[in-house]
C-alpha cells in the first residue's frame, strides 16, 4: 500500500464511520470502535472535528437508498480488520539482499492523519514521525 493508498483508505473509513454516526446507526464514537475494531481515540477524534450534528434515521423505515448507504459504509468499515490482518510486507532492504517479511506498521491514533497504515514496519521507521524521504542520490 502506497503512502496515499493507505491515506485514501483511511480517508474512506472515516467518511464511512462519520456516515453511520451521523444517522445514529451508533450511538457514540465508542460504540463504532468497538464494532469494527478500530482506536477509540482515531473514532473520537474523527468525530469530534465534525459538527457532530445527527440526523436520526428510522431504523424500520428505511428508504432503499439508506439501506445502500448504510450497508456500504458498514462494509468499508468490516475491511479495516482484512486491511489489519493482511499488511503488505515492509520491503526494505536487508544486509543479506534480502527484502524485509514483516508487515507494515499500524500508526498509533495520532498517525492516522497520514494514513492508518505506515509504508514500513516498525523495525524499519513505519512508526517515525518524520516522513520517510525516498533514498536521492548524493550531492556535494
Ligand atoms: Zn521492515
Amino acid at each position: 500500500m502506497t503512502p496515499e493508498e493507505s491515506r485514501e483508505f483511511t480517508a474512506r473509513l472515516e467518511n464511512a464511520a462519520l456516515t453511520l454516526l451521523k444517522s445514529v446507526i451508533f450511538r457514540k464514537p465508542d460504540d463504532l470502535a468497538r464494532r469494527f475494531g478500530l482506536p477509540i481515540p482515531v473514532v473520537r477524534y474523527w468525530w469530534r472535528n465534525t459538527d457532530q450534528k445527527t440526523k436520526e434515521v428510522n431504523q424500520s423505515t428505511l428508504s432503499p437508498r439508506e439501506v445502500k448507504t448504510i450497508r456500504k459504509a458498514s462494509q468499508t468499515l468490516e475491511g479495516w480488520e482484512k486491511a489489519k490482518r493482511y499488511r503488505p510486507e515492509c520491503g526494505a532492504n536487508l544486509t543479506n539482499g534480502k527484502r524485509c517479511k514483516r508487515s507494515v506498521a499500524i500508526r498509533p491514533p495520532e498517525g492516522w492523519d497520514r494514513g492508518a497504515l505506515a509504508d514500513r514496519c516498525r523495525m524499519h521507521g513505519g512508526l517515525a514521525r518524520r516522513i520517510r524521504k525516498k533514498k536521492v542520490a548524493a550531492e556535494d
